[in-house]
Formats: C-alpha cells, sequence, structure tokens
C-alpha cells in the first residue's frame, strides 16, 4: 500500500499524531467485529449478534494506512471476536506488508478469546501475526463455563492457548477481569497457571463498559489486593515497565520464574501515559474507551474524501483525545456503546 511518508526527518516530526496534552499517538486497535461466539455474564447481556455494520477489509486497510502514515507503530485487533472475521489472515498479512514511518514492521497483535486458536494460530502466524493475547477469566473449567455461558469452551481456549505458543506467538498474554462474587477466587489459581503454561497472566480490573448494570465499585478486584493474594502464596517482586506507556504492572516471581500483570484503570490510572486511539468495526475514531462522542471517519471515506483530507481529520480528532477517564466519579457517564461493541 503507497505511504506518503516525507524523507524529511524534521517534517516528520512536526506532523506526528499527538494530542492536546502532549501525548504522541502510537497504538491503534482496531475492532474487525462486534460479533462475539462467547456471552461472557459481565461483557454481554446474552443476546448474539452484530449490532453495527463491520468495513470491508479493503476499507479497513485503507484507513489504517492512513493512521501508520501518521505514526502508528503498533496495531492490535480486536472485537467483538476477531477470529469469527472473515478476512481476517489476508487483513493481517497486508498489514505485515506495512512499514511505520521509521521503516520498521508494524508491531502487529491480536487479543482472542481463543475459542478458535487452535485451528488459526498456525495460519494468524504466516501471515504475520506476532502476538496475541487471550482472555481467560478462570482457571477452573466450571467457573469459566458459567462465565462464557458456552459449553466445552474451557478446553478450547486451553488448547487454543497452547497452539499459539507452539506456533510462536509469543510472548502470550492471558488477560483475567475479576469479579467479586464471580471469580475472585481464582487469583492464586492464575499465578500458578503462569508458571506451569509458561505465560504472562495480566489481571484486568472491572471497567463501567458493559452491556448489562452489573458495575460498582465493590465489585472490582483491586489490584492491591491481587498483589497482596498472590504475595502470600508465591513472593512477587516489581518490573520495570517495557515501555512508558504499557498498561500493566509487572511483577516477576521472586524465584525469577513467571510473570504477572496487573491493569488497573479503576484504582491506578494510566492515562497520563496513554498511546491509544480506536477504530470500531463501523470506522468511528473513539480517543478513549470511555468518549461520549465518536468521530465518523468511515463516513467521510465514503462521502469521496482523499487522503489528505482524511488525514487531516484523523489529526483534528486526536488533538482532542480525553485527557482521563472519570470512572467512579459524581456524574460519571458510560459511554453509549459497551466493550464488546468499541473494541477491547
Ligand atoms: N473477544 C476478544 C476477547 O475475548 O479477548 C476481544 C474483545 S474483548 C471485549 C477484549 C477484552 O476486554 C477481554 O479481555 C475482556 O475480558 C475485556 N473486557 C470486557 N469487558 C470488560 C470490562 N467491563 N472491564 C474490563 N475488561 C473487560
Amino acid at each position: 500500500m503507497a505511504s506518503s511518508v516525507s524523507a524529511n526527518p524534521l517534517e516528520q516530526r512536526a506532523t506526528r499524531l499527538t494530542d492536546s496534552h502532549g501525548r504522541v499517538i502510537r497504538d491503534l486497535r482496531v475492532s474487525v467485529t462486534d460479533r462475539c461466539n462467547y456471552k461472557c455474564v459481565y461483557c454481554r447481556t446474552g443476546e448474539l449478534g452484530a449490532q453495527y455494520p463491520e468495513l470491508r477489509i479493503d476499507e479497513y486497510l485503507r484507513l489504517i494506512s492512513l493512521f501508520v502514515d501518521m505514526g502508528i507503530e503498533k496495531v492490535r485487533i480486536t472485537g467483538g471476536e476477531p477470529l469469527l472475521r472473515k478476512g481476517l489472515l489476508e487483513l493481517i498479512h497486508e498489514l505485515a506488508q506495512m512499514r511505520t514511518r521509521d521503516g520498521d514492521r508494524l508491531e502487529l497483535a491480536l487479543t482472542t478469546n481463543g475459542h478458535l486458536l487452535e485451528d488459526l494460530a498456525g495460519p494468524l502466524r504466516d501471515a504475520g501475526l506476532h502476538r496475541v493475547t487471550v482472555s481467560m477469566d478462570a482457571v477452573d473449567t466450571e467457573t469459566f463455563e458459567r462465565i462464557t455461558r458456552v459449553p466445552g469452551s474451557f478446553g478450547r481456549v486451553v488448547a487454543g492457548i497452547r497452539a499459539a505458543k507452539a506456533a510462536g506467538l509469543t510472548p502470550l498474554k492471558v488477560n483475567c477481569v475479576l469479579l467479586r462474587g464471580f471469580n475472585e477466587q481464582e487469583v492464586e489459581a492464575f499465578a500458578h497457571f503462569a508458571r506451569q503454561e509458561d505465560v504472562i497472566v495480566r489481571f484486568i480490573e472491572f471497567m463501567p463498559l458493559e452491556e448489562d448494570r452489573l458495575w460498582s465499585p465493590e465489585i472490582v478486584v483491586s489490584m492491591a489486593e491481587i498483589v497482596e493474594r498472590i504475595t502470600k502464596v508465591l513472593p512477587l517482586l516489581p518490573l520495570p515497565p517495557n515501555e512508558a506507556s504499557e498498561t500493566a504492572r509487572r511483577y516477576g516471581f521472586e524465584d525469577g520464574r513467571g510473570e504477572i500483570g496487573i491493569i488497573a484503570p479503576v484504582t491506578q490510572a494510566f492515562c497520563g501515559a496513554c498511546s491509544r486511539v480506536r477504530l470500531t468495526s463501523d470506522g468511528k475514531i473513539r480517543t478513549c474507551l470511555f468518549s461520549q462522542v465518536e468521530h465518523d471517519l468511515y463516513g467521510r471515506m465514503r462521502a469521496g474524501a482523499g487522503d489528505d483530507e482524511l488525514k487531516a481529520y484523523i489529526a483534528h480528532t486526536v488533538q482532542g483525545k480525553e485527557a482521563r477517564h472519570h470512572i467512579g466519579e459524581p456524574g460519571f457517564l458510560k459511554p453509549s456503546r459497551s466493550m464488546v461493541h468499541i473494541g477491547g
């Protein structure tokens, strides 16, 4: 795909994608569908099916290439469940051909529930994907399937994780959202799982982004509690961040074997270092998970806007990125879309 990167480094720096709070935007999360084959109790109401349209693969490619021209270095494909999306391998293959403004390969990652991963891990790797994150909210079969509401899902996800590791989609991260009263008892078992399976388990604090109204501060299992509980069974040592914008606080086990991370948007917000924007499955830019407004990039493209016009729109939109979210504050408003429809 054609790139309009300037050869002049000064000019390049002047047009980097930044917001009005001085943050440089390097990460793009792209939802390729809002359909999902799981009905996780903390995410979905239980209804399956898409609520929003999906762009064609060539349309995603055109829009993503504009972001890459403007300084995006990492693309994470998500959904909904991205492995349900027809044309995904083609999308990844084409993204793997793109180059960043510095001439490097794009960092390509994907977040999945893992249900279809066993068969797709090899083809995804061959297409050019670098890493996957698999969502898994319990290591106990019964608890897991009570959350996903899909019988047989636990075995499929574990098989998917192992296949992804065997295919070299590593380091493999496993994301677990803990909820009091659902799966909080899984914390210690997950620490052992991280070591046994040689994966990085990352606990995510539950955010008010569900379709139902489930969220309350009491249901959130905090970072402090997770660290305290794991330390009692397996002592932890803090590790330095891999990069400034890393969402997870990293911890290693004292004996040097294994790693966990904690993503604490509720109790330890990391908005100040945020380097992300999102593109929804229907081509809207979201500058924050909790944005109250969406920016219709696809609408402009469909109306015939040229690349320069679309880039100007992206730059203007990103400038307006919110300083931070307001979870837990008086007057907090949930966004109009829930996580599954935004792209987690
Ligand atoms: N279907 C894919 C998957 O399961 O990973 C990708 C989409 S899913 C919405 C992305 C991630 O968001 C999952 O790890 C999921 O657990 C997480 N998630 C969903 N709702 C959440 C919430 N309210 N708070 C925190 N994380 C949430």
